[in-house]
């Protein structure tokens, strides 16, 4: 698939429930946790928060599952998202390729290798 492939175009983005639920242009639908999609997010605050060595000391500031909810979504550009969460945090910017990637789907996890 190539980027500009309709399987990476959103027709609907809409929340459902406690997910984001997309209709991609290529008829696929996803559905996607808050808790999931949070966990994920690609801001660079969150990277770090991930990536960095644990450490006992420092404060986790990542909301407990179950608690985080989607305030708003954003359009940025024709290729992304920025998803405002319920605590504020807007720094994640969800291209719809990487959303189409995470779909857990049981036909995009037998796939597989997508990610
Ligand atoms: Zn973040
Ligand atoms: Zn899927």
């Amino acid at each position: 698939m190539t980027y500009d492939s309709p399987a990476f175009k959103p027709r609907n983005i809409a929340v459902a429930g406690r997910e984001l639920a997309l209709a991609w242009g290529d008829g696929h639908e996803s559905y996607l946790p808050f808790d999931d999609l949070r966990a994920g997010c690609p801001c660079s605050l969150c990277r770090g928060h991930r990536e960095a060595p644990k450490d006992p000391l420092r404060v986790v500031t990542a909301p407990a599952r179950g608690q985080i909810a989607i305030r708003s979504l954003v359009p940025v550009g024709a290729y992304a998202v920025q998803i405002v969460w319920s605590d504020g945090h807007d720094t994640g910017i969800y291209s719809f390729e990487s959303l189409r990637k995470v779909c857990p789907c049981p036909t995009c996890r037998a796939e597989g290798g997508l990610s």
